[in-house]
């Protein structure tokens, strides 16, 4: 059993209100089973919602309370995030999910890399919240790229 970013089903998560379907991600639909999840929705944010991108850091660095997340609006939605994590932690444990397969790009849900911060385009390397805590509680974190 592994959780995955909701959006990569086809579930209209994102925050435009819409979703990021991937076929190699339905494909393994399937063979296993896998725990659709929002890190965004979970934390109590409306879909549709303000691009957010974090700010003075990675997940790492919201976790630590060194960087915010902040809508394009300016929003500082930064708690929602975290709890976001937070609450997909408690799903994982749950269900004893050992892998997670997340969004590339997201701030919350890839492993790799994310936005700087600025909403320029430009990326850092970094993790999002979600798959930040997560890794930090054992979880082995991939991307829809490594499928
Ligand atoms: Fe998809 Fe994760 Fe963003 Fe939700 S938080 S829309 S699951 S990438």
């Amino acid at each position: 059993m592994k959780l995955i970013s909701a959006c990569l089903l086809g579930v209209k998560c994102r925050w435009d209100g819409e979703a990021n379907r991937d076929d190699r991600a339905l494909e393994l639909v399937a063979k296993e089973i896998l725990l659709p999840v929002c890190p965004e929705q979970l934390g109590g944010l409306s879909t549709p919602r303000a691009r957010q991108e974090i700010r003075g850091g990675a997940g790492k660095e919201v976790l630590e309370k060194k960087a915010k997340v902040i809508t394009e609006n300016g929003d500082d939605i930064t708690e929602q995030f975290i709890k976001g994590a937070e609450e997909t932690l408690k799903i994982a444990r749950l269900y004893q999910v050992k892998e997670f397969l997340g969004k590339s790009l997201s701030p919350s849900c890839y492993c790799s890399k994310i936005y700087d911060g600025k909403f320029s385009g430009k990326l850092i390397c970094g993790r999002g919240v979600t798959a930040e805590l997560l890794m930090r509680n054992g979880i082995t974190i991939r991307g829809e790229k490594d499928l």
